[in-house]
Parts: structure tokens; sequence; C-alpha cells
């Protein structure tokens, strides 16, 4: 049987309005798949989006949903004005309508069935409403079937007698679109459909690709055989870390977040150079000669690894300071075979970002703050240009998270920053954070080490704000996180929103002992 295109049907209802604008009432169920469909509609009707979904699971989940497409509809301006009402939500609905059908998974009889619970309310609405159309988004996702959305919708026309608007945005690449839409407009978009069941397919289908992926990287390069069920551990901040046991050996897995793949082999080769010049790192095993692979979808780094744990501030004695002195000055000792293009930061716009913050808790500090962050800010950039092309291979993140102890023995972890810097920049925040805020005796110890081995070219008197720059970068990743301007996912806006104010805190304690820095050090 011929296919209907209901993207021209659409179409053809829309010529026949003859520049009139009559009301629609269009059912959405989120805010990334209504940015298209309302850019292509709101020309030609006056729309009221009807939020009703009671299979949004859980309810969080429900008001995320909603408010990110509140926030949308008035974010942009349309030829015709959008209000959004929010319809009930019990969930009891949708559990009844879908009885006896919760494990067909995606694209099945359940989801025809979640279709039509949820257009036959917007139909009712509408009509009991006085709209003169209904319609809804769900066929611009290319997990939804569309012929049956609009099977649906053309039985509801009849039963309820208001006119249903034929559908199909994701033709003309309206799926895309949509995608572009919810970045340019830093929308949270979902990873999967909605109902509980959804998600639980989706947990499986990413637990079986990790397991699928695991099971290619023993096989393929001979690691053995797993003897444990691999345990998923608090990795990176943005990256998933797993733990791997097999009859011949353990592995850390990181499944990398990153697009950036040449960066992290540039930083991972750093890790390899430290090692051949006898420094104790945990560095990636080469896999195919890559140091980052891509296997189903996933970008990964296997490492060895290591039995040791994390010292807290307070149980790093003078010896351990010592040790990672003598690491860290030997490491920016090292002769630079090719130093290539140096990436220079460029200066953040932090009064962009003032201009943005909303009403949440999480931009107290940066509110009050402001003026006296921005002030140093400024300051620290102005250092950071000023400093010299005497460059090393810096770590960039050498702190006490960052390395493994097993008694006196040490590995210095998670290279991914590790690029080819001005050394200054890690010497002052290596000498910060491993001092404890400049406890005088482990911060005399670090430096007086440290320079046993390696020479500072620039002045230190630039320097010592210079080096405040990393903190003011992660200050403004964070807020950018925060504000969704970087990322749609929820967990990292989370780690945003949580690190501005420990971040702001730092950069203050930092710049007020930054005479006391220099006192010592001369
Ligand atoms: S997968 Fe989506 S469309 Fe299908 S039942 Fe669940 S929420 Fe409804």
């Amino acid at each position: 049987m011929e296919k209907i295109n209901y993207q021209l049907k659409m179409e053809e209802i829309i010529k026949s309005l003859d520049g009139k604008t009559p009301k629609l009432l269009l059912h959405a169920c989120c805010g990334p798949c209504s940015s298209y469909v309302l850019e292509i509609l709101s020309n030609y009707f006056e729309i009221t989006i009807l939020y009703y979904n009671p299979n949004i699971y859980p309810k969080e989940e429900y008001s995320r949903r909603l408010n990110e497409l509140k926030k949308f509809s008035t974010k942009v301006q349309y030829k015709n004005p959008i209000t959004v009402i929010e319809d009930r939500y019990d969930e009891k609905e949708f559990y009844e309508s879908v009885k006896g059908l919760e494990l067909l998974g995606e694209k099945s009889k359940r989801c025809y069935e979640c279709y039509k619970l949820r257009m036959t309310r917007a139909a009712m609405y509408a009509k009991e409403n006085g709209y003169d159309y209904f319609t809804t988004t769900l066929s611009i996702s290319p997990y939804k079937v569309s012929e049956w959305i609009n099977e649906i919708g053309e039985n509801l026309e009849k039963e309820i007698n208001i006119k249903y608007l034929y559908s199909d945005f994701k033709k003309n690449n309206g799926y895309k679109k949509s995608q572009e839409l919810s970045k340019q407009y830093g929308m949270y978009r979902q990873n999967y459909c909605g109902c509980s069941f959804s998600k639980r397919e989706r947990e499986i289908f990413e637990e079986n690709r990790l397991n699928d992926t695991i099971s290619t990287i023993l096989n393929n390069n001979n690691l053995g055989k797993l003897i444990n069920k691999p345990e998923i551990i608090t990795g990176g901040i943005t990256n998933k870390v797993v733990k791997i046991d097999t009859d011949k050996s353990s592995y850390i897995l990181k499944i990398l977040s990153t697009k950036d793949i040449d960066r992290y082999e540039k930083s991972e080769s750093i890790a390899t150079i430290a090692s051949n010049n006898g420094i104790d790192v945990i560095s990636a095993i080469k896999i195919d000669n890559k140091y980052v692979n891509h296997i189903n979808g996933l970008n990964i780094v296997l490492y060895p690894y290591y039995n040791g744990k994390v010292l807290l501030t307070k149980e790093l004695t003078l010896e351990h300071i010592k040790i990672l002195a003598n690491a860290l000055g030997r490491l920016h000792s090292i002769k630079i075979d090719k130093i290539g293009d140096i990436n220079k930061y460029e200066k953040n716009n932090f009064e962009y970002l003032y201009t943005l913050i909303d009403e949440r808790d999480c931009f107290n500090s940066f509110k009050n703050n402001y003026t006296e962050i921005k002030n140093i800010y400024d300051k620290v950039y102005e250092s950071y240009s000023k400093l010299s092309n005497n460059y090393s291979y810096v770590h960039k993140d050498f702190n006490r998270k960052n390395v493994l102890w097993n008694n006196m023995e040490y590995k210095i972890i998670d290279w991914e920053t590790s690029t080819i810097d001005n050394p200054i920049i890690d010497f002052f925040n290596s000498a910060w954070f491993l001092s404890n805020d400049i406890e005088e005796e482990k911060y005399k110890v670090f430096t007086k080490e440290y320079l046993k081995y390696n020479t500072l070219k620039d002045d230190i008197n630039i320097g010592v704000y210079a080096a405040l720059i990393e903190e003011c970068n992660w200050l403004y990743f964070s807020l950018q996180r925060a504000l969704r301007l970087n990322t749609n996912d929820g967990y990292e806006i989370k780690l945003g929103e949580e690190s501005i104010e420990s971040s702001i805190t730092e950069i203050i304690n930092y710049y007020n002992k930054i005479d006391l820095m220099l006192k010592l050090l001369k």
C-alpha cells in the first residue's frame, strides 16, 4: 500500500486557511520536540500548548520537561503568541492504558495506546474549549510511528468532531532542526522517551552496550576473561569509569564524554612521556596503536588498574609533598620534542554570564561576589597574557585527588588536561592545593624541592597571579554548565551548579594569600 505523506496533508490544510489564523491546541511532550514545530505552525495558528503527559516518569522528569518547555516558549518571539497549559498528572491513567503491554518495547502497541491516551485528551480539551484544530508534536521523533499518530488523529476527528491537523514533522529534516534549536537555546534533552519502561529499556541498552564493548576489548587484545561483573566507580568529572577484573589482571575503562578525541590522544601521550622519564604515572594502554578507541559508539580509554588510594589533605605529610614536588619538577624539566601550536586561553566574558543568571541558589555566591571576582579575573588575565613562551609538559590538575598512594609509592593519574604550556601555572596551583591553602611548612617544602629540578623562567610576581587562570576558567565552565550553555546533560548541569560556590571561595582565598606566597618564596 502506498504510504500517505502526512506532511503534504498538513500543508494542504494550511493552504486552505486562506490567511485566517485559527486556534490550534497543540499537545506537546517536551521543549526540544516543540521547538521546530512551533517555528513552523506559529506562522499560521494561534497556538495553545497542552502539556498532558502522565506517561512521564518520574515526576521530577515530568516537571523538568514542562519547565523547559515553558522557558523556551517565552524565549522566542513568534508571529502569534504561544500559551502553555499544564494539564493533570495522574500516572494511573497511563498505567491503565498500557496494561498488559508494558514489556513490548518502543514503537509497539504500548506506544500506540500511549499516543492515543494523550491525543484523546488533547482532542477532548480542544473540543470543550472551542479550538478550531488539535494536533501533537509527537510525529517529530524518528522513534515514533507517524502512521499511528495520524490514524489516531483521524479517528478522533470523527469521534469527537474536532478538526485534526495532520503532521509528520520529522520530514524536511525536522528532527535534526529540532536538535539544532535545542542546542541553540541550551535546552535539556532527555535520553529516554518518557515512561518508566522506556527509562529501563534505555538503561538496559547502555548496560548491554558497555558489556559488549568490554568483551570486544578483552577478546581482541587477549586481556583475559571476566571474573567479576564490571563495576562502575566514581571517576573523573565528566567521564564514566568502570573497573574490570579478568583472570589475567585488572583494568580501568574510561568512557569519554568529550568528543575532542585528538586532545585526549595528545594528553595521554604526555603521560607516557612522563612515564618514560621515570615519573610514576598511570598511562593508557595503546590499542590498535591508539590511546582512544571508538567501539560500539563509545570513545574509550583503557588503563592498568593500580591498587592505591587518594589521601586527604590532612593525611599528606611533608614527605608526601616532597615526593610530589620532585615529580612535578621533573615533569616540567623534560625536554620537549616538538612544541606545535599552543592553545592560549581566550578572555572569558563573565559580564555576559552575569546577565544570564537566574534565581537559583547556586548563583548566590556569584551574585554576591561578582565585582570582586571580575576585578580578580581582569588582573589574572592580564598577568596570564604577559607570561613568556617558556614551555614545558604540564599536568594542569596536579593535586592530591589525582595521586594514588600505596604506602609511600604513588601513581599520578588523570592526565586528560595535560598539555604543553608555561609551567609556572602548574607550579603555583600545585603549591597552593598541596600545601592546604599555604600552610607555611608544607609550602616551603614543596617549593624548595620543586626548584631543585626546574627553574622558573618567568617573573614570579606575574606568575603567581597568572596561575589563578585555571580556577577562574573552572568557575566560568561551571557557570556555563549551570546555565546550560555548554551541556544538556542533567548530571553535568548539577555538577556545574554544585561547583560555583567552592570555586569562588578558592579564587578569593588564593588571591588573599598571594602576598604570603611571594614572601615565603623570596
Ligand atoms: S516509550 Fe514513549 S511512547 Fe512508548 S509508552 Fe513509553 S512514553 Fe509512551
